[in-house]
């Protein structure tokens, strides 16, 4: 829904579509009405991602082409207020994967050092999005206890493991037993990070944890992803 306000913004500061450059309608939008449908959205059969056991991703589009470049810029050049426009594509998935299987959002926390550089923590604005979208409470269940190099600096499987390995902890273990959660991260590659989020949230004796990734790297249709 737009205020007002919004509508003066836009007329003041029209914003350009970053595939094509025309003029947005809205500033809102994440691309034009004409690039939307070009954009690596998944097909409806590759959404919902099941690895072994009860684990479960959805995610909207592929982590390529101009959604690659729209997610690099929206993580790391300063575009938070893209978490809005990103988060509906999401939100319908979502709602149609999952519907009210979830009582709660939570996000993968980014570290102190982290968040100090960039200002933001994306996952956290994206949970934030999803659940204004999807009318749904955000809660921070997790914190990153210790600072570890980008996962996508890493290529194995086995490294991505262990770069994530012990580098998440529960806020508040009590506040995590019998929920059922949702947790929010912006790129799915091999799961890694996922299964270790989602083994801490198990422990810690939630009833279910679902997982939605903005995007999926197109490697990681070929790695099963495992949460315990
Ligand atoms: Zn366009």
């Amino acid at each position: 829904m737009h205020s007002f306000f919004d509508y003066v913004l836009d007329f003041l500061f029209p914003s350009n579509c970053p595939c094509c450059r025309r003029i947005l309608s809205h500033s809102r939008m994440l691309v034009c009405e004409r690039c939307y449908p070009d954009l690596p959205w998944l097909s409806e059969e590759d959404v919902l991602q099941q690895g072994e056991g009860k684990s479960h991703c959805v995610s909207a589009g592929w982590f390529s082409g101009n959604l690659r470049e729209i997610i690099h810029a929206y993580k790391f050049e300063g575009y938070r207020q893209l978490a809005a426009p990103l988060a509906g594509p999401l939100a319908q998935q979502i709602n149609r994967h999952y519907g009210d299987a979830f009582d709660l959002i939570t996000w993968v926390p980014i570290s102190t050092k982290t968040l100090k550089a960039r200002g933001y923590d994306q996952s956290r604005l994206l949970a934030e999005a999803l659940a204004k979208e999807l009318g749904k409470s955000t809660f921070p269940l997790l914190q990153k206890s210790r600072h570890t190099p980008a996962q996508s600096s890493l290529s194995s499987p086995a490294e991505r493991r262990s770069n994530v390995m012990g580098a998440f902890a529960p806020i508040e273990p009590a506040a995590i037993a019998g929920q059922r959660v949702l947790i929010v991260d912006d790129v799915i590659t091999t799961g890694a990070t996922l299964a270790e989020v989602g083994g801490i949230l198990h422990r810690a004796g939630a009833a279910k944890v679902l997982c939605a990734t903005l995007c999926r790297t197109p490697a990681a249709a070929k790695s099963p992803l495992k949460t315990k």
